[in-house]
């Protein structure tokens, strides 16, 4: 037990995976937890200083409610949860007078428009690129850039809408692609006027690793690297495996720490988690994108500090301002494979979940997509079928065992009839 009257006010947007391992945290903490999401609990009257409704796209309106609920239950630190209450978060710290990242700084990693020209102007390496209306003439769009190129949605997460374009023809598809998944009513809703852009960049070849950070006064330090072996050359970018520590030179690791504590300046990132995307080719590190948030998904299980604290009681720890005994990762090396959708269609059974779970180096396999549920593959989709976590002495003994594992389960899909 820590000071028992401290009180954290958690961020969760209802699509988020990582509502248990936040809540956990807190428990293990003793520390009193007000959880905010966008829709309104029916308990929140019976529960009124546990649980509170915010709207996370309208920062304005959530400060209000976050204020007048701060003045009956005070409040110590603010914790968004992945991508979509990041803005919200920095601006309730900020009148609270939390210690926080600044909105715009909060706003610019999540416009990915706005982060492309902050680090160009800060000289920090990013992909060329090109901001495409789609109210232009798509040909004329297709003839200026050059190729290969990757056409992304300004403000999505998790590669939804990303794709890559060989030449004008890809071009003009993916256009197509992409303004379909921008005229869906809660995404369109959710962008604004993002919703009607879409980002053009020149497509950079190379090995793609994926950094967890943590940010004190604007201080980087590196909690772990994750390389990525998958190759992920399009024209979609599904996320697979995950294994940590790097096999990366030591020197190209200092590289890759570098890079992204210099595009964390840049953006104005000061407080609290990261996660950065880079690819390493012949020219160094680029930076893809740095975010104000933790990893997402379940992926945060591979992660273990000290003698087994998690990434979430770190980061609660580092809010609340309470010691911390290690940032040290474990050190056996740890994976994660966020299992891709195969095709698209209704899930009907999950077959061999205990012939995976038996390979050893194998942690645990998580099915995270229910029965007869909807499957949408990349580019539409948004949500992973699962995660299947390993555990082992050496990086490439993980990733072997990820693949096996992966390989025992079988995905029955019944086509989507109507
Ligand atoms: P999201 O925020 O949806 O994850 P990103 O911009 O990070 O979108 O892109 C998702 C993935 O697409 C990246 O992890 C990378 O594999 C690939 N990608 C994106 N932009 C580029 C680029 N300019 N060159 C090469 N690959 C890219």
């Amino acid at each position: 037990m820590v000071k028992g009257m401290s009180r954290l006010l958690l961020l969760l947007p209802t699509t988020t995976y990582r509502t248990q391992a936040f809540l956990d945290a807190a428990r293990g903490l003793g520390i009193d937890v007000v959880v905010a999401s966008e829709r309104p609990s029916t308990l929140e009257n019976q529960r009124p200083d546990s649980l509170l409704t915010l709207n996370f796209q309208q920062p304005e309106a959530a400060v209000r409610d976050a204020v007048e609920f701060a003045n009956s239950y005070p409040i110590d630190a603010v914790v968004p949860v992945d991508d979509e209450t990041t803005v919200a978060a920095a601006a309730i710290a900020a009148a609270l007078h939390l210690p926080h990242n600044s909105v715009e700084s909060a706003r610019a990693a999540r416009n990915k428009h706005e982060m492309r020209s902050l680090l160009r102007r800060a000289e920090v390496p990013v992909p060329r690129f090109w901001l495409y209306s789609l109210l232009e003439n798509s040909r004329a769009a297709a003839a200026k850039v050059t190729y290969p190129c990757v056409l992304k949605p300004l403000f999505l997460s998790a590669s939804r809408g990303v794709v890559r374009a060989n030449d004008q023809t890809e071009f003009a598809a993916a256009v197509h692609r992409i303004a379909t998944i921008l005229g869906t009513p809660d995404v369109q809703a959710r962008g604004g006027d993002a919703a009607q852009q879409i980002l053009v960049e020149e497509f950079i070849s190379g090995t793609e690793v994926a950094l967890e950070g943590l940010l004190t006064q604007g201080d980087l330090r590196v909690l772990a690297l994750f390389d990525k072996p998958d190759p992920l050359d399009g024209p979609y970018f599904e996320e697979t495996i995950y294994v940590t520590p790097s096999r990366l030179d030591a020197s190209i690791q200092e590289k890759i720490a570098a890079c992204t504590a210099r595009a964390a300046t840049a953006l104005g990132l000061k407080h609290g988690p990261i996660h950065a995307e880079l690819r390493i080719n012949e020219s160094g590190p680029w930076i893809l994108e740095v975010a104000a948030r933790s990893i997402g998904g379940l992926c945060s299980r591979t992660l273990r500090f000290g003698i087994g604290m998690s990434l979430e009681e770190l980061i609660l720890r580092h809010a609340l301002n309470l010691p911390i005994a290690s940032f040290e990762r474990d050190a056996r090396s740890a994976g994660v494979m966020m299992i891709p959708i195969p095709r698209a269609g209704i899930l009907q059974e999950v077959r061999g979940q205990e012939k995976a779970r038996a390979v050893p180096d194998i942690e645990d396999v998580t099915i995270s997509a229910h029965i007869g549920m909807e499957l949408v593959p990349l580019p539409e989709g948004a949500r992973y079928l699962g995660f299947i976590f390993g555990r082992a002495d050496a990086p490439h003994r993980v990733e072997a065992a990820l693949r096996e594992a992966h390989s025992r389960l079988e995905f029955i899909i019944a086509p989507k009839t109507d």
